[in-house]
């Protein structure tokens, strides 16, 4: 049933929409892929910008990144453009690189495909079974306001899969029959929950019924891919409405185990996430840039908080530290490094929490390479806002215990490489 809706909308015209009638303007898209999509034109390519980039520009919102799909293959774009490099085993796309690091990614049209694994680059014969009109490149896509297409070149827009409807009435919706679009990928209902909380839209009750039935599928994902999606998420400007989000459909427990457990049944510290994350969202709407080993620190100290409570050594907050990251069962791999710099933000913050009860501290911590983000940790934590000017852990100690003998300056990091 799902099978016939499917191909009698496959079959169905696109929706094409003129100048006048969608308000993208081309003074929103970036130079370098407005010639990329002018060129591949004179070169009697079809040539469309899709992906996020329509999206925002339809909600109003500045694109980050301008992806392109065409009907040129990727060794034509490497014939035509400079600086292009192929990229991917499975489907090969083109990265066409500007100066400044600018990357635009030109895809060439392709077809759904569930069959996964990788194809050899040099099997030419396969490669090219993967290629696909327009129509069905928007098919094999995933979110149906992710699947419009912008001719740059006559200013139109064009929907193969009801995209425009959804974004009038706030719709995620997925393309195709949902339970199958997950199973074969289940990032995909972590993508559902991002563009729903970043977008303010509702999620289809249908889609909502399989996110519950397939959610546990996130688990199996391949760790590094599920890295990706949090790192991307927690970086965002907007984190905190999409980790909200998964935390409502019950998605953490997949993705980062015992921490998530706790996330989702514990609501106060759940509370206190939320509220931690807000003020870094807010930091970040300000221009400051949080390094991702301190945001991933603030997203772990709610869980790790009260865990971290009988440490009486930096010795025994390194070893809990260690244990409840061993024994967490995440199902996303955090780098080896990452959590060594987590582990090491953690226990000078801990230490520096603990200077401030006592009224005792060895200045000789300021000396560690993590110093300086760890009393940006300790100030957040403590205050639950984040350090203005000249504000930190030292301010805050100085103020509590007036009376303590001062770092002096010649204990610095600085002084001490000088000397
Ligand atoms: P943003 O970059 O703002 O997060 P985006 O929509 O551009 O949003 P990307 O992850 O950059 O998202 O992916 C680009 C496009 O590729 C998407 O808009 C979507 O059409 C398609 N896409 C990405 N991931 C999948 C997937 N797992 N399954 C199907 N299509 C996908
Ligand atoms: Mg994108």
């Amino acid at each position: 049933m799902d099978e016939l809706k499917n191909l009698s909308r496959l079959d169905g015209e696109a929706i094409v929409l003129k100048k006048t009638e969608h308000g993208i303007s081309r003074r929103n898209i970036d130079a370098d892929a407005l010639k990329i999509l002018f060129r591949l034109h004179s070169l009697k390519f079809t040539a469309y910008l899709t992906g996020g980039a329509v999206r925002d520009m339809l909600l109003g919102k500045t694109p980050k990144d301008f992806d392109i799909v065409t009907d040129a293959r990727p060794g034509q774009i490497k014939k035509y453009f400079q600086r292009v490099f192929i990229i991917g085993r499975r489907f090969r796309l083109a990265h066409v690189h500007f100066s400044g690091g600018k990357v635009i990614e030109v895809a060439t049209f392709r077809k759904h495909s569930s069959s996964a694994g990788p194809v050899a680059a040099q099997e030419r014969d396969v490669q090219e079974t993967l290629y696909g009109t327009p129509r069905e490149d928007a098919w094999r896509r995933d979110i149906t306001i992710n699947a419009l297409f912008f001719d740059a070149v006559t200013s139109t827009l064009i929907d193969y899969v009801g995209g425009l409807a959804d974004l009038r009435q706030k719709k995620i919706r997925i393309i195709g029959d949902c339970g199958e679009r997950f199973h074969e990928d289940p990032v995909r209902i972590w993508r559902v929950i991002r563009y729903a909380a970043r977008a303010g839209f509702a999620i289809d009750e249908n889609v909502e019924r399989e996110i519950m039935a397939k959610r546990h599928l996130l688990a199996a994902c391949s760790g590094a891919r599920l890295f990706e999606e949090f790192y991307k998420d927690l970086n965002h400007a907007a984190a905190t409405p999409v980790f909200e989000g998964l935390q409502r459909y019950g998605l953490l427990v997949h993705i980062i185990g015992r921490a998530g457990e706790n996330y989702q049944t514990d609501a106060a510290r759940f509370a206190r996430l939320v509220q931690l994350m807000e003020i870094e969202d807010c930091e970040k709407a300000n221009g400051f840039r949080p390094k991702f080993d301190e945001l991933c620190a603030i997203f772990f100290w709610p869980w790790l908080e009260p865990q971290l409570a009988p440490a009486t050594t930096p010795g025994d907050s390194h070893a809990i530290l260690k244990k409840a990251f061993q024994d967490a069962g995440m199902s996303v791999l955090l780098p080896k490094s990452l959590r060594a710099q987590v582990t090491e933000l953690l226990v000078l913050a801990v230490k520096m929490i603990r200077a401030l009860r006592s009224g005792r501290v060895r200045w000789s911590m300021r000396a560690r390479t993590q110093y300086v983000p760890a009393a940006r940790l300790c100030f957040l934590f403590e205050k639950s806002r984040a350090p203005e000017g000249g504000e930190s852990f030292e301010s805050l100690f100085r103020q509590a215990y007036p009376h303590a003998q001062g770092p002096g300056p010649e204990r610095g990091p600085r002084q001490r490489r000088l000397k």
